[in-house]
């Protein structure tokens, strides 16, 4: 990853480098645990570039572990997609891991905590329990069972896991104290009664372990050094912590938190994004329109611009929120040099050019890239008849609309100066063809006679062309915070003209068989991509950006 920005020695490496330099560890071990109850999304970038890029910079491991706890909600499409998702980041696992390979590991910890006095079967329904269990100004209270028995805790729960009971009947809990200060400390749930197929572990079990619990014990099994997770998490590390020392763990890593990455005009929670797609809100969880890798990538996001994006968002305990068009200007940058250029038309107008001889052409030659001649060169054809874009003709244009009107001038880029001098329209008064004249002196950049001609517009050849469907991306979301009122469904929220689909555009011909992982500039419009839906009879492109933020401004009139 030679693209790879210098990384900052943010407090996480600081607190890596203080516990090397203590001799605390020889060895650096991270860990990335997502959910396979759903696709990643950028935020989930943050945590992959945490972890694999520390474990990579100091020649550590880092573990790709699939937290499949919770048999009812998760897939194994989704592990296959996150599992292609890190790899196209450009990130490699040390191992694969489940925290469900740990099952039989963490049945014996379970064991352990009662023989201990440390945890008990308790029988209240779900509705007492969370009453029980207080606020945070109240105390909770003890549950009648806590003071069973080691022999009736060990009899129940091997009961429990032998699948006696029905979901729900009892639930192991470990014995801490119903006063603490810290809810997450007052008892908590350790073991449930779920008669549901896993995925990986089939019907073997019908208890399933609890996330703190499973976690912690996950990181000290694969010998974590550092267990790196957000900040809401912070209140969960006593627990993280309180179940290290209990049980006969190998070994107690180190749990440091950071925030999340938000950004706005996006929601970031899989279950907002699973309701987007279940709803048919969106094409799929990987619709261009979505903050997923898979999203992103197939709109035509490079996995270097959102490892940059992220480098630059940085690593700090700080909660903020990102502005979207820092996402958007990473990808520009990382673009500008690595994209030929070509020329695209999205909205035709056809332009007659009455003084060039029919049949006859000329063949221009032109840079792929205007900085990068390793790019090379292509041909391209003027002929008599040219497509424009319509946005590039007003019939009564402003003095300061540099490009095509009746009576004006504008230059045909690489070509030559042409002269508007008839509109032509159907009956229901719609513009279908400008008749034009050009001036073949002003081939090469030259200038007319006595006057400058400012705009310059692209085009293409009415006969050396191909047909594309194009789609054009907007925002997601109308609202910058769409979960800002909570008295409504953040779907309300949703910008309905987030997609915008041209059919019949018209594109150079170069365009026609794209170079593979290849994004092109379309001149003046942006950077398109292939679509996946894309295929040799019928090319689709998607925009992935345009050439300006052109949301920085509208941001800036929106703010009070
Ligand atoms: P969600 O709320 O979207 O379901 P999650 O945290 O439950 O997210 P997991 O699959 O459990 O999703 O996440 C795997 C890892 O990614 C965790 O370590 C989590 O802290 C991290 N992560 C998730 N979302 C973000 C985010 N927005 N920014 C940084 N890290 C994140
Ligand atoms: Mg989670």
């Amino acid at each position: 990853m030679s693209d790879k920005p210098e990384e900052p020695v943010n407090f996480i490496r600081q607190a890596i480098n203080a516990d090397l330099a203590s001799n605390k560890h020889d060895k650096i071990i991270t860990r990335f645990p997502p959910e396979p109850n759903g696709y990643l999304h950028i935020g989930h970038a943050k945590s992959i570039w945490l972890n694999f890029g520390i474990a990579n910079d100091y020649d550590g491991e880092c573990t790709l572990r699939f937290d499949d706890t919770n048999p009812i909600k998760e897939d194994e499409e989704f592990v296959e997609a996150i599992e292609q998702d890190v790899r196209w980041l450009g990130f490699k696992w040390s191992r694969i891991a489940h925290a469900s390979d740990y099952f039989p590991a963490l049945y014996k910890f379970a064991l352990e905590l009662i023989g201990k006095g440390l945890a008990y079967v308790d029988s209240m329904d779900i509705e007492t329990m969370r009453e029980c269990r207080g606020t945070l100004k109240e105390p909770g209270k003890n549950s009648p069972y806590r003071e069973r028995s080691v022999g009736e805790n060990v009899d129940l729960f091997e009961r429990m896991k032998a699948g006696e009971f029905s979901d729900g009947e009892h639930v192991l809990r470990a014995k801490i104290d119903m006063q603490s200060s810290n809810i997450n400390l007052r008892d908590p749930v350790i073991y449930r009664i779920r008669h549901h197929s896993h995925q990986r572990t089939g019907d073997e079990w019908c208890i399933y372990p609890m996330y703190d619990f499973t976690h912690g014990l996950s990181d000290a099994i694969e010998g974590v050094t550092h267990s790196l997770c957000t900040l809401e998490f912070e209140d969960h590390r006593p627990l993280y912590d309180w179940f290290l020392e209990n049980v006969s763990a190998p070994c107690h890593p180190r749990q440091i938190e950071f925030s999340r990455l938000n950004l706005n005009y996006f929601v970031m929670s899989k279950r907002m994004l699973t309701q987007l797609v279940e709803s048919g809100y969106v094409d799929g969880w990987d619709d261009p329109r979505m903050p997923t890798i898979s999203g992103l990538r197939r709109r035509g996001f490079t996995a270097s611009s959102v490892r940059n994006f992220i480098a630059s968002v940085g690593i700090t305990k700080k909660a903020n929120v990102i502005e979207m068009g820092m996402l958007e200007n990473a990808v520009r940058e990382d673009l500008d040099s690595k994209s030929p250029r070509a020329m695209g038309v999205l909205k035709p107008l056809k332009l007659v050019i009455e003084n060039y001889p029919e049949g006859e052409s000329e063949t221009i030659d032109v840079a792929n890239h205007p900085h990068d001649p390793s790019m090379g060169i292509r041909q391209i054809k003027l002929i008599r008849e040219v497509y424009i874009d319509r946005d590039d003709f007003m019939e009564d244009p402003p003095k300061k609309f540099f490009r095509l009107g009746p009576d004006r001038e504008v230059r045909l880029r690489y070509g030559f100066v042409v002269h508007c001098h008839e509109v032509v329209k159907d009956n229901a008064g719609e513009v279908v063809e400008l008749r034009c004249t050009y001036d073949p002196n002003t081939r090469n950049g030259n200038q007319p006679e006595g006057r400058k001609v400012k705009g310059i517009i692209h085009w293409v050849s009415a006969e050396h062309c191909i047909d594309a469907t194009i789609r054009l991306y907007d925002r997601l979301f109308r609202e910058a915070n769409p979960l800002a009122d909570k008295n409504r469904d953040f779907t309300e929220s949703l910008n309905p003209d987030s997609l915008q689909v041209l059919t019949h555009c018209k594109l150079e011909l170069s365009l026609g068989s794209p170079a593979p992982d290849t994004r092109y500039q379309f001149e003046r419009l942006g950077y398109f991509y292939p679509d996946n839906d894309s295929d040799p009879s019928n090319l689709v492109y998607n925009r992935i950006v345009t050439l300006r933020d052109s949301w920085a401004k509208l941001d800036q009139q929106r703010k009070p």
